[in-house]
């Protein structure tokens, strides 16, 4: 959230996506992830795009701008040729019951604009840090500052992911992320209204933390020292300019 220099930033992105991959936004963005199976794309309310529908190929170009996949779209069919790089046809196999849309974003030549990336991060980051100050502000803010803090949290959202049964030891729901964002997304939504260990961040180091109980400060008892001590010197320093 604009607090650590941009060279700190970009490394830090660029650590996780060659630790956990891209985000996976071709699919996370619109409608469906299977929107090669419908004549063009549709895309909901997000950060990136403003269009509302995109003709396929153009949506398309968005994720692969060096080199373009042998896609060829005509209306709902489309006809996606890999003969040549085996590596990619085993992962095409692999992901055969998937939509096609998804082979293709683990295909060499898939890419994301790095700042849609960073973009997301920061809007993750800048929800944690609301849904921590509507609280912790809440005594000391005005109607119209909490109005403020409830309407960036409800920008917050997306997609939810579709979700079938399976049959394992017992009846198990099987969520069917098809990027990492969704996956991620629905996560953290779930550890932000987590009763028993919700996600925090440190008043001290300003790190996100997993607390066991709901109104932690500190993301450890070093940080809540040292916070106390920079207080208590802060304190005893306006006390000696105020005489
Ligand atoms: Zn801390």
């Amino acid at each position: 959230m604009n607090r650590r220099p941009e060279a700190e930033v970009q490394k830090a992105i660029l650590e996780f996506a060659a630790h956990y991959g891209l985000l996976g936004l071709m699919t996370a963005l619109p409608t469906t992830p299977s929107f090669m199976d419908y004549e063009a794309v549709y895309l909901p309310k997000n950060h990136f795009i403003k269009e509302e529908s995109m003709e396929t190929e153009d949506y398309l170009a968005l994720f692969y701008p060096f080199d373009s996949l042998d896609v060829v779209k005509k209306g709902v069919e489309s006809n996606w040729n890999i003969s040549g790089d085996r590596t990619m046809i085993a992962l095409a196999m692999t992901f055969c019951h998937e939509p096609t849309a998804k082979s293709m974003s683990f295909q060499r030549e898939y890419a994301e604009p790095y700042d849609w990336v960073a973009q997301q991060f920061k809007d993750w980051a800048f929800t944690l840090a609301t849904s921590i100050l509507y609280y912790e502000d809440y005594g000391s803010t005005d109607e119209e500052t909490r109005n403020l803090y409830r309407k960036g949290m409800a920008a917050f959202g997306g997609i939810a992911p579709s979700y079938h049964i399976e049959l394992l030891d017992k009846p198990t729901i099987y969520w069917d992320f098809h990027s990492l964002l969704l996956g991620i997304q629905m996560m953290f939504s779930f550890m932000l209204v987590d009763d028993a260990k919700p996600l925090r961040l440190c008043k001290h180091c300003h790190k996100a933390f997993l607390s066991n109980r709901a109104n932690a400060a500190f993301c450890s008892a070093r940080c809540k020292n040292q916070y106390n001590v920079y207080k208590t010197r802060a304190k005893s320093r306006e006390d000696k300019e105020n005489g």
